[in-house]
């Protein structure tokens, strides 16, 4: 299988005031051409900084990239120069983000956000070398995002239409430049139920329609079940689990995730027929709190809460490996 995206012991830090937050730790993740890749962990475990790192879109002077390596077709992201990051971000490499307010301009329609898009990428890429005209491209991508009338949403301003709308919109515009990966922070969580369920199904289409690759970050289990092919679990800035979604659903090895998923126990068994999304099947809170990224426990970072600690995981940090048919980082095995 040929890999898109690898990161190789990738480490990213903070600074806040005297304080260095260990937000990404030693974090190694091979992405696949054409599958969904799921992350999931607790609130402030370091998704996002670990989606936003091969884009370099980490704030510049509060943050270092403090060890590691992140390939993308044999080019090495993060000594890229910064005119050529700017030429991959948004073009080979798109993002979905969160909140599609932070991402739109509230001052500009729809279409000329997106054609600027094209503008900016359009060299040597298939839509620039059509020459179709830009408006066409967007009404295109508006088509294919399935938005109702595009032309109407072309000319909308973002607080003209729906929140879903806005999500579709982002992805047109994350999807117009044919990137080859689409990195998706959350891109459901502000929107409502049914909805979120809507845009996964587009993301997931249009993964296969368009041969992408996405990285996907979401707090809903249901959607990781049913749409991801992978899965990797983090926990205080490590990856702690990592393996085809199904086997880590059916049979986690880690406490961690044995914890995440004990109160959602049918997971494992449903298929994506089964009924709309509901809350119930969101990340659970598991008793106890993370460790303070800070001020990092000696050994296993779970050892605090974990009821299976042993003397050794109190001295030594588990590493990732294989057990069974995926990896984990635990002394049990
Ligand atoms: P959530 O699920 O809430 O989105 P997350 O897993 O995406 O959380 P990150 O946003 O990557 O977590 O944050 C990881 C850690 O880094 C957290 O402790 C957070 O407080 C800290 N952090 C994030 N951004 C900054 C920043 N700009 N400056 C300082 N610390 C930050
Ligand atoms: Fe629990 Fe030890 Fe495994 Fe950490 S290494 S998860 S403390 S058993
Ligand atoms: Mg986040």
């Amino acid at each position: 299988m040929k890999t898109m995206l690898k990161i190789e012991n990738l480490s990213v830090d903070y600074f806040r005031g005297k304080h260095t937050i260990h937000a990404v730790r030693n974090v190694c993740l091979d992405l696949y051409e054409g599958e969904m890749l799921g992350i999931v962990g607790e609130s402030g475990c370091g998704k996002s900084t670990l989606a936003m790192t091969p884009l370099r879109l980490l704030p510049e002077n509060a943050s270092d990239i403090a060890g590691g390596k992140i390939w993308f077709e044999n080019q090495e992201l993060l000594g890229l120069s910064d005119q050529e990051m700017r030429e991959l971000r948004g073009g080979r490499i798109a993002m979905v983000f969160q909140d599609p307010f932070t991402t739109l301009n509230p001052v500009l329609t729809i279409g000329d956000q997106i054609e600027e898009v094209v503008r900016v990428h359009s060299k040597g890429q298939r839509h620039g070398a059509s020459a179709q005209p830009a408006k066409d491209l967007v009404i295109d991508v508006l088509e294919k995002v399935h938005l109702p009338d595009p032309e109407r949403i072309y000319k909308s301003y973002p607080h003209q239409i729906s929140g879903g709308q806005r999500q579709r919109a982002c992805i047109a515009m994350a999807i117009v430049s044919n990137p080859k990966i689409v990195i998706a922070d959350e891109p459901t969580t502000a929107l409502d139920v049914t909805v979120q369920k809507e845009i996964l199904n587009l993301l997931d289409q249009l993964r296969k329609d368009l041969n992408m690759t996405v990285l996907l970050i979401t707090h809903n289990m249901g959607l990781l079940s049913e749409r991801t092919d992978r899965l990797a679990v983090m926990y205080a800035g490590e990856i702690v689990e990592y393996g085809e979604t199904r086997s880590v659903l059916r049979k986690p090895l880690h406490p961690y995730t044995k914890g995440l998923l004990q109160s959602l126990p049918k997971l494992a068994q449903q298929t994506e027929d089964q009924g709309p999304v509901t809350k119930s099947r969101r990340l659970p809170i598991l008793p106890g709190q993370p460790p303070d990224l800070k001020d990092l426990p000696k050994g296993c970072s779970f050892h605090p809460r974990c009821s299976h600690v042993m003397d050794v995981c109190r001295e030594q940090a588990p590493v990732l490996k294989p057990v069974e048919n995926i990896e984990t980082a635990c002394h049990l095995y």
